[in-house]
C-alpha cells in the first residue's frame, strides 16, 4: 500500500472517530506514513495531518534536505531560534479534537496543549494504531521473510553447544545469526537459564549456562522495516518428567491459542482460549502476562491479544501467541509464534520446531 492510501486510510479512521486533526512526530507512525523518521531530539518535528484540506510536515531546516518529498504533504521548514510549536499551532488552528502521536515527547505535547487551550487532546494510536493493525500482502510477506530467518537461526541453535556458555555468549551468537541472515538490526535477544527463565524479560548476563538447565531464548529483530520475534526452549541434557509435562501444558495452550485466531474472533477470546489450557493444569497463577502483541513495522503495536481487549480480529492482523508459565526460583518455559489471521484461517509465520531442543 502507498504513503497515499495509508494517509487515506488514517482519514476514514478520522472521519469515524470525529478526529479534526493527526500530530505525529516521533515514532513509527510517522515513517509508516510519510517514510520519513524524525529525529528523536529536542528539535520539534511534526506532521500535521487534518482530516480535509494539505497535510504538513513541520521540520527544522537543517533537517529538511533528509525528507524525500512526497505528494501528501508539504515540507515547512522553521528555522532557529524559531517557535516550531506556534507554527504546529497555527496549523490546528481552531480544530477541536486533536490525536497527538502517543511516543511525541510529553515536553512538546504540554506545550501545544497551553498554546491550544480549546483544543481536547487524545491519543493518536487508537487512529493510526488501528491501521497500522491490518497488513497488506507486501506487508505479510515481508513478516514471513523476517520469520523465516529467525526460524533458521531457532533451527541452527538446536545443534549449538549451551553448556559452559555464558547467556551473554549465547545472546551475542543470536544476535549475529540475526544479522548475518538479513535482520538490519537485533532488537532483542532473551536468554534466560534455569531459574532465570522465571523472569520472562531476563537480561542476559555471566550466568554460565549448566548441564540440567533449561534454557529460555527469545529474539527478534527488523528486517527491511518490518520486525521478527520468536521464542524457542533449549534443554542441556534430558529434560526431566516435570519440565517434559510442563512444557507439554504450554504446547497445547499454544495451539489452542493459535486456532482461536479465526477472523470475528475477538482478541481477548485468543488470550482467554490459551489461558484456560494453563489454568486447567493448575499453572494459572504462573502465567503472568497477556498472551500476544501485535507486531509490523514495530516489536509491539496493535493488536493486543489480552483479557479487555474486545476487538475481533480481522483478516491481516499480525501478532504473536506466547504463553508461559513461570516457576519463580526454579524455571520458566514461554513458546512464540507469530500468526497472521487470514479469511482461510490463522496462517503460523514461524515453523520452526516447537518441541524442546535437548542440547549439549
Ligand atoms: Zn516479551
Ligand atoms: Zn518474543
Ligand atoms: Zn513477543
Amino acid at each position: 500500500m502507498s504513503y497515499s492510501q495509508r494517509i487515506a486510510r488514517v482519514r476514514e479512521r478520522m472521519d469515524e472517530a470525529g478526529v479534526d486533526v493527526v500530530l505525529l512526530s516521533v515514532g513509527a507512525d510517522l515513517p509508516y506514513l510519510t517514510g520519513y523518521e524524525a529525529m528523536p531530539l529536542e528539535r520539534l518535528t511534526m506532521l500535521v495531518l487534518p482530516r480535509r484540506g494539505d497535510a504538513k510536515l513541520v521540520v527544522a531546516q537543517l533537517e529538511a534536505p533528509r525528507v524525500t518529498p512526497q505528494p501528501d504533504f508539504e515540507v515547512v521548514p522553521w528555522s532557529e531560534p524559531g517557535d516550531p510549536i506556534a507554527l504546529v499551532a497555527s496549523m490546528v488552528g481552531s480544530a477541536k479534537q486533536v490525536a497527538i502521536g502517543d511516543q511525541t515527547w510529553a515536553g512538546f505535547a504540554l506545550d501545544l496543549q497551553r498554546a491550544l487551550p480549546s483544543a481536547e487532546f487524545r491519543r493518536a494510536s487508537r487512529i493510526v494504531g488501528a491501521v497500522r493493525a491490518v497488513k497488506d500482502a507486501d506487508e505479510v510477506e515481508a513478516l514471513r521473510a523476517a520469520g523465516a530467518a529467525v526460524d533458521t537461526v531457532a533451527a541452527d541453535m538446536r545443534a549449538r553447544p549451551f553448556a559452559g556458555r555464558t547467556e551473554l555468549d549465547v545472546h551475542r551468537e543470536l544476535v549475529d545469526r540475526m544479522l548475518e541472515l538479513g535482520h538490519q538490526h537485533a532488537n532483542f535477544a532473551i536468554v534466560g537459564a534455569a531459574d532465570h527463565a522465571a523472569s520472562p524479560h531476563h537480561e542476559p548476563g555471566a550466568r554460565v549456562i549448566r548441564d540440567g538447565d533449561v534454557v529460555l531464548c527469545d529474539f527478534g529483530g527488523t528486517m527491511d522495516g518490518y520486525c521478527s520475534d520468536i521464542t524457542r526452549m533449549f534443554h542441556v541434557g534430558e529434560p526431566s518428567t516435570e519440565v517434559r509435562d510442563t512444557y507439554a501444558v504450554l504446547q497445547d495452550a499454544q495451539e489452542a491459542g493459535v486456532r482461536a485466531a479465526q477472523v470475528g474472533t475477538p482478541c481477548e477470546a485468543v488470550d482467554a482460549a490459551a489461558r484456560s489450557i494453563i489454568a486447567g493444569a493448575g499453572f494459572g497463577e504462573q502465567f503472568i502476562h497477556r498472551t500476544g502483541h501485535g507486531i509490523g513495522v514495530e516489536a509491539h503495536e496493535d493488536p493486543y491479544i489480552v483479557a479487555g481487549n474486545t476487538d475481533p480480529l480481522v483478516a491481516g492482523n499480525a501478532f504473536s501467541v506466547e504463553p508461559g508459565i513461570y516457576l519463580a526460583g526454579r524455571f520458566g518455559l514461554r513458546l512464540e509464534d507469530i500468526v497472521v489471521a487470514t479469511a482461510a484461517g490463522p496462517e503460523r509465520l514461524n515453523h520452526a520446531d516447537r518441541g524442546i531442543a535437548v542440547v549439549g
